[in-house]
């Protein structure tokens, strides 16, 4: 008798958790993270960086304003 109860909550549980996921469907469409963004090396250290943090400078790109500064400085020298 007990187990026959215990089986029909069982039972009303399964179908209330089915009816729940089916009018909540979980919203995990769509996240198409965009980490397409373009890197570009560093004109002094070739290290790559993003562009957004690059610094442009004409048509080059540096990692850090000192990097900008010793290419200014010393165009190759060793
Ligand atoms: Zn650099």
């Amino acid at each position: 008798m007990l187990i026959r109860i215990l089986f029909i909550i069982v039972l009303i549980g399964a179908v209330l958790l089915l009816l729940k996921r089916s009018r909540n469907p979980t919203d995990q469409d769509g996240q198409e993270q965009d980490d397409s963004e373009q890197m570009v090396p560093c004109e002094h250290c070739a290290i790559h960086v993003p562009q957004s943090e690059a610094i442009k400078e004409g048509e080059h790109y540096f990692c850090s304003e000192i990097h900008v500064k010793l290419s200014k400085q010393d165009p190759r020298e060793p």
